[in-house]
Formats: C-alpha cells, structure tokens, sequence
C-alpha cells in the first residue's frame, strides 16, 4: 500500500485536508470553511471531525498527520501560541487530541516554515540540500531548511523573516518594533501606502481605480500596470527592501536557492525585477550564485508543506 500523510492547511477562513503520497500527490483533498464555533476547544472538536471525515472518505491509512497553521507554534510541545488568525487561539495543544482521535502520529507547524519545507521536498527546492523560503502575501513569513531538515530554532520561531528590521525610522509592525520588512514590503503595506498616495493626492489613477473603497494592494498594482509612475516607484521601492533583506538572509545563511511564494508575486517583475538586483548586490562572494526560484505549489502549498513535515517526522 502507498505510504501517506494526512495534511491539513487551517487558515482563518478555510480548513484544508488532504491525504498525500510521499511522492507529493494528492490523492484525497477536502476543502470545507474554519469551524465558526464559539470557543477554541469546540473549533478544535470540529476540526478533529473534519480531519477524521477526510481519513474516512479516502479509505487511506495515513501513517500521521500535521497540520499546518499561521501563527507562533512550538512543533516540539504540538501547541498554537498565538494563532493570529483564529479568535482565541493562544497556548493550546492540538497535537494530543488529534493523535489520540486519529490513532497516528499528529503534528504542527507554523505555515511558512512548513512551505519551506514542502518546496523542498516537492517543489521549486527539490534537490536542493540549503534552502530559503519567503512567503510575501497579506504578511511576511519565511522559512529554513538547512541540510535537507526543517530549522526552528530553540523554540520554534526561526524563519520570522517578516521581523527583520530594514528601516529603523520605518512604521509601527504589528510586533511593535518599527521598520520590519513586513511593515514595509507586504499586502497590508502596501494597502497603507496606496492609502496616503490617495491622501497626498498624488494618483488620479488609483483614485479612480480604488473607486471610493479603501485602496488595496490590488489597486496599487493595478494602477501601476496602467503607467501610474508614483505607484510603480511604489512597488519598485517596496521590492528593492525585500532585496536587501533576502540579500542579508543569503549572506548569513548560504542556502542553495531563494524560493518565494505569496499574492504579492502577481505584482511581477515591477517587486521582482528591483527584489533581485538588490539580493545580487548584496550577496557575498559564492553566495552571488543563489539561484530565486518562484513556488511550484501554487495553491496547494499549505497542504503539500504540512505533507513534507509529517513525512520528516516519519523518517526521522
Ligand atoms: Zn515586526
């Protein structure tokens, strides 16, 4: 029989489940919305449902699980630390109730990392044996593999590439430092920037693109595809930092490659274009050869990262 995982991707909106071979096929996939219940121990209840109903449907015999999850997690213990996402979220243990439900090895991982790990093994990193991942979507997250294992640091949190400060007299970041990448290159940024570009007055195309509503980073794009020059200084401006920061994790890191996946990638080569020369720039001697590969997984990433995690832990 085919050795498989079940793997799970539970965001704030949709709970994914699926069961996957260790080539990276998916053999079995349920897509169903986050349990809306009114306490985190019933949202868990609900999910371990889900997950056991996915398990069932495919008459697979997964030899463990992990799920895959935003937010600070400590693999090690198999508990959510703050799941910024998911109301009330804070300090639970997932893994015992799902293993003891399911009768199989269970584990967490925080999303990011996890996608590392699933590009890796199946996707834009496979035969790599170094490996830096970025997400660059709503926020940014990271993750790394060295010597073809996952990295999580003494307590989990290695990979929070969206933490590194690039400008010291940058906005406020959700984690209260100033000037983080994340608060400068990512959906929620640039949505604050479109914002004061509509303030200042500076864009009649955005305006007229945004339409009365709060402007996005969908707008910002859009409006520099259009030939809006003080959108695309936007964008290029916001791709050149994300440079500089992957230029930095390259320098201290040495991987193989750079993958990147994430929303903020349909902006192209207007964040692209400015995000690599300024990587190149920056890399020291032999780390100027770190290839940037975009993401293989497309929108099965959370799966298929949560999938390479569980066949790690099988494997170790
Ligand atoms: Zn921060």
């Amino acid at each position: 029989m085919t050795r498989t995982v079940l793997a799970a991707d539970f965001g704030g909106t949709n709970l994914r489940a699926a069961i996957v071979s260790a080539e990276g096929h998916i053999l079995h996939r349920d897509d169903h919305l986050t349990p809306a219940e009114s306490t985190p121990q019933a949202i868990i209840a609900q999910v371990i449902e889900l997950l056991a109903g996915t398990v069932a449907a495919s008459g697979a015999q997964p030899a463990a699980a992990c799920i895959a999850t935003a937010g600070l997690i400590n693999a090690e213990e198999g508990k959510v630390i703050i799941a910024p996402n998911i109301p009330g979220f804070r300090n639970l243990v997932l893994t015992t109730p799902v293993g003891e439900r399911l009768g199989i090895p269970a584990y967490i991982e925080n999303d990011a990392s996890a996608a590392a790990l699933g590009e890796f093994r199946f996707g834009a990193g496979r035969g790599t044996r170094h490996l830096l991942h970025a997400t660059v979507g709503t926020g940014i997250g990271g993750g790394i593999v060295i010597d073809r294992r996952l990295y999580r640091g003494a307590k989990g949190l290695a990979g929070e590439i969206g933490h590194i400060i690039v400008d010291p007299a940058g906005p406020r970041c959700n984690c209260g430092s100033r000037g983080c990448l994340e608060a400068m290159v990512s959906g929620v940024a640039f949505a604050e920037r479109a914002r004061l570009i509509l303030q200042q007055g500076k864009s009649a195309i955005l305006k007229e693109i945004a339409a009365g509503e709060p402007p996005t980073a969908v707008h910002l794009s859009a409006a520099a595809a259009r030939g809006d020059t003080v959108c695309e200084a936007e964008i290029r401006h916001g791709g050149h930092i994300l440079g500089l920061a992957l230029g930095s994790l390259v320098n201290v890191l040495n991987p193989d490659c750079v993958t990147l996946s994430g929303g903020l990638l349909s902006m192209g080569e207007m964040l692209l274009g400015p995000a690599r020369e300024a990587m190149y720039s920056l890399a020291y001697g032999p780390a100027a050869g770190t290839l940037i590969h975009l993401s293989e997984l497309g929108d099965d990433a959370g799966l298929l990262g949560a999938a390479a995690v569980a066949f790690e832990h099988l494997d170790t």
